[in-house]
């Protein structure tokens, strides 16, 4: 996601309500918590941001910690590319939402240098591209998605709502592009539930970019710690929980045992049935897998021989409802445009595979008379849906979810966890801080259990 919360900035509206796990990580001391009985065994499944970060914290309170990651590399949603252009370019995660979250604290603290975006936006209205714009009917919706002001009415898409409140066609394009940093289409985005989902956020409404990348952040100051302990190439596929200790078998029939399990698969995964699990999940929690939505999404990197666009951003488009300059700021001169679509647009864009670039090349040769053909070099396409083990972008508050995250976020038996962030039920669903929380609150809960 790009300015998930500075497409209007946070201001006299106010936030914050208080951390809703005021006493998570950071400020507890080791002995405060208490550690691990000797030779207590967790099996963490998936090594994203929320399975490390979990990982990290048991084995600092003394656990024995197995990381089972199905793919070939660790990071999850957080990945970069150091081929495409002379910078990194993150493929998923980019921005850090807030400077009051735990992404911003743990880049502080390392010394990683960040900087704030503070680029210019442009919009496309009508077919031409304005500086400026302003619409009260997306203002409101701004307000209410990002949990800054209330909805009382009925649960209903966003684009239904917009529709009631009179939005006129050309702000159409603005609209896509708002559901689209919520991870979805406006037809699929509940108005209510985003609205209850977020307004818990607490991150700060600042966003923040980096010199590096944010693989190199989580790599450094997270990973580091339990590379040790992640086995690639282990996709868990069955999970018996049936008797005291948990063991979870691997694609390969090698199985491992442990007290305790953690879950990030995403929530996408989870629907899939890929995990097999005996006894199987209660109802409940099968319901709640299903309820929460998660869409396609890609970003398509675009390297250009010149600089046509000017703006840093460029939203309201149709084929992606949002282009951004993704050299702004970093220490490279290779200029990369990168598109970003979620939703149903994404599913019609991976279903062009490698087309899905001419597709946008005609777009932005129809906005910029024809000179992106005209000076293109390559480009890349990230296709977040294609990945097997993530199969879509990240988790929305879809149509009807209700208190279906807090129910997904509920262990099982006492033995088996769930973290990731669609089970973040503070406020940070969709984000990389609420990833790490969510791995946290449950290290918590298990230490809490044995102490
Ligand atoms: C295009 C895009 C842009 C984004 N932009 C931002 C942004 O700017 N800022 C921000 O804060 N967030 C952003 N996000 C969201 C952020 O990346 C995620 O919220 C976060 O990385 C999710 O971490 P996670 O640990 O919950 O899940 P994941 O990163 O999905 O980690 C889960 C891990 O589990 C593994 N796994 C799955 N199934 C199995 C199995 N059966 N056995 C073993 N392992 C398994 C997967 O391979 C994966 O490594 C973006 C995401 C995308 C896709």
């Amino acid at each position: 996601m790009m300015h998930r919360r500075s497409f209007i900035r946070k201001s006299s509206l106010g936030v914050t309500a208080g951390l809703l796990f005021p006493h998570l990580l950071s400020g507890c001391k080791k002995d405060e918590l208490g550690n691990f009985p000797d030779g207590f065994r967790i099996i963490v499944v998936g090594a994203g941001a929320a399975g490390l970060y979990a990982a990290k914290m048991m084995k600092d309170h003394g656990a024995e910690v197995v990381i089972l990651e199905a793919s070939d590399r660790i990071g999850g949603r957080i990945r970069k590319n150091d081929d495409f252009a002379d910078f990194p370019i993150d493929l998923g995660a980019e921005w850090v939402h807030g400077n009051k979250s735990l992404s911003h604290r743990l880049a502080q603290n390392a010394g990683f240098q960040i900087f704030e975006d503070g680029g210019e936006e442009a919009y496309l209205i009508n077919g031409q591209i304005s500086p400026n714009y302003s619409s009260s009917v997306l203002e409101n919706i701004v307000g209410i998605l990002d949990g800054d002001l209330a909805y009382n009415g009925p649960d209903m898409s966003v684009l239904h709502y917009a529709q009631q409140q009179g939005i006129s066609n050309s702000d159409l394009g603005i609209l896509e592009y708002i559901a689209g940093e919520f991870g979805t289409s406006a037809n699929r985005l509940s108005i209510l539930f985003t609205q209850v989902d977020s307004e818990n956020w607490s991150s700060g409404n600042k966003d923040f970019k980096f010199k590096r990348s944010y693989f190199d952040l989580i790599n450094e100051t997270v990973a580091a710690s339990v590379i040790d302990d992640v086995l690639l190439n282990s996709p868990v596929t069955q999970i018996n929980y049936s008797s005291e200790k948990v063991i979870a078998t691997v694609a390969s029939g090698s199985t491992f045992e442990a007290d305790r399990i953690l879950i990030t698969a995403s929530v996408a995964v989870l629907k899939t049935g890929a995990i097999s699990f005996i006894p199987a999940l209660p109802k409940a929690k099968l319901q709640a897998i299903q309820s929460i939505g998660m869409d396609a999404g890609m970003k398509i990197l675009l390297k250009f021989s010149q600089n046509f666009w000017n703006s840093t951003s460029l939203i309201g488009a149709q084929n992606s409802p949002v282009y951004w300059h993704t050299t702004y700021g970093k220490n490279g001169s290779d200029l990369v445009l990168s598109a970003f679509v979620m939703g149903q647009k994404a599913e019609a864009l991976s279903a062009m595979g490698q087309a899905a670039i001419p597709h946008v090349l005609s777009e932005l040769d129809l906005i910029y008379n024809g000179q992106a053909t005209a000076s293109f070099v390559d480009g890349l396409i990230q296709d977040w849906s294609q990945e097997p083990y993530v199969l879509g972008a990240y988790s929305y508050s879809s149509l009807g979810i209700g208190n279906q995250r807090s129910i997904l976020a509920q262990s099982v038996n006492g033995k088996v966890h769930f973290a990731g962030e669609a089970t973040a039920i503070n406020g940070h669903f969709q984000t990389v801080q609420g990833a790490l929380e969510s791995g946290e609150r449950e290290f918590l809960a298990m230490l809490q259990s044995v102490n």
